[in-house]
């Protein structure tokens, strides 16, 4: 079966005239699958026969809503989406004063294990295709009633580890008929997979790029972030101002300060220097703790000395804050709960 909404408008045409119909017809099917059409049977305007051809040819894939919570002190709504095959991920709905933003994930679990992120330690079961991406920002849309703004690639998953799909996405997204959200309006995390962000660069889109570093050197990352050991920071930076040079766009750090591991004043400095000069800018953001991984977050006075000294050196800093706190809004620990009650109620 072919997933009809992972295709461009060229691969629907192809699809429709091998299918032995006029080529018009794709844009037709186009337009009802931007119009959130989750069966072949809502497009009126086709004729019987081409339905009969799409039903036994290819399916639709939707999100569907497995929970959701609702933040009590901020708005911020969490997903649980489930797909066709059963598997489940986690996406975030934040309100801001200037729209919606949703985070979204790009693969059911992830490959790269960093020690104190929820999703890391889940273990990967697949990647998601460009599709089901969508439809994770269709679903919210639909469920409360409104028009997303912007989308951040933070979600459970390395979106680099799954670039064909992921840059398959961001070009769907774009489409008018569609969802509509241009490039400058996504921003695409990633924990520094060196020859993709070539690859990335390469392709000169327009998207805003954001690397976790939350480390100043190799020795403190790669004891958090395993990815470290085979793409060291010289090199992730290196990349980082290879990107800017190919697109004019600059790369945005994540930093997550965790108590006692990458807050100290020299872990600032550290990174202040190798950072001075870039105009990048850093997101600093308090660990948020998950279970089992006995990490703390920093206290707001090392969170603010850490911000100081990087202004120092000319790196602007912002300290985040993390919305929706009281349903762990931080991507991958609902999912990892759901997943405990259904062990759970299995033995
Ligand atoms: N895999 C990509 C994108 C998904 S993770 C990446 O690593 O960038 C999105 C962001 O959440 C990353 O910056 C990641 O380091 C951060 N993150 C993961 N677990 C976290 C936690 N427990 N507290 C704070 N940030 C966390
Ligand atoms: Fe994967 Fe990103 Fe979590 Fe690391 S932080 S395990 S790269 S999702």
């Amino acid at each position: 079966m072919t997933d009809i909404k992972s295709l461009t408008l060229p691969e629907l045409q192809n699809l429709v005239v091998e299918g032995g119909f006029p080529k018009f017809r794709a844009a037709q099917i186009r337009d009802w699958l931007g119009k959130g059409a989750a069966d072949f049977d809502e497009m009126k305007n086709l004729p019987a026969a081409l339905r009969d051809f799409l039903k036994t040819s290819c399916y639709i894939s939707v999100a569907t809503i497995e929970k959701k919570q609702v933040s009590r002190y901020d708005k911020t709504v969490k997903y649980l989406f489930a797909f066709r095959d059963g598997e489940c991920v986690e996406s975030v709905l934040m309100r801001y004063h200037h729209g919606y933003s949703i985070c979204i994930s790009t693969q059911v679990g992830c490959k790269m294990g960093c020690t104190f992120c929820a999703t890391g330690k889940s273990g990967f079961s697949r990647s998601l295709t460009a599709s089901e991406m969508l439809a994770q920002i269709e679903a919210a849309q639909r469920d409360e009633q409104i028009r997303i703004s912007n989308v951040v690639l933070m979600g459970m998953g390395e979106p680099l580890d799954n670039f064909d799909n992921v840059v398959r996405f961001l070009s769907l997204a774009g489409d008018e008929k569609g969802l509509n959200i241009g490039a400058r309006h996504i921003t695409l995390s990633t924990c520094g997979i060196v020859p993709r962000i070539y690859d990335l660069a390469a392709l000169k889109l327009q998207i805003n790029l954001a690397v976790s570093l939350h480390a100043p050197n190799d020795e403190i990352r790669s004891r958090t972030m395993p990815v470290a050991k085979a793409y060291p920071m010289e090199r992730l930076l290196k990349a980082c101002r290879d990107y800017f040079e190919a697109t004019g766009r600059r790369v945005t750090f994540e930093y997550s300060l965790i108590h006692g591991v990458n807050d100290s004043d020299a872990c600032a400095r550290e990174l202040g220097q190798k950072l001075r000069g870039t105009h990048s800018h850093v997101n600093l953001i308090p660990v948020n703790t998950v279970e089992g991984t006995g990490y703390q977050k920093s206290d707001r006075q090392r969170q603010q000395s850490f911000a100081n000294i990087l202004a120092a050196y000319g790196v602007t800093a912002t300290v985040r804050r993390t919305l929706g706190s009281d349903i762990d809004a931080s991507c991958g620990q609902l999912r990892r709960k759901h997943m405990k009650k259904e062990n759970e109620g299995g033995i």
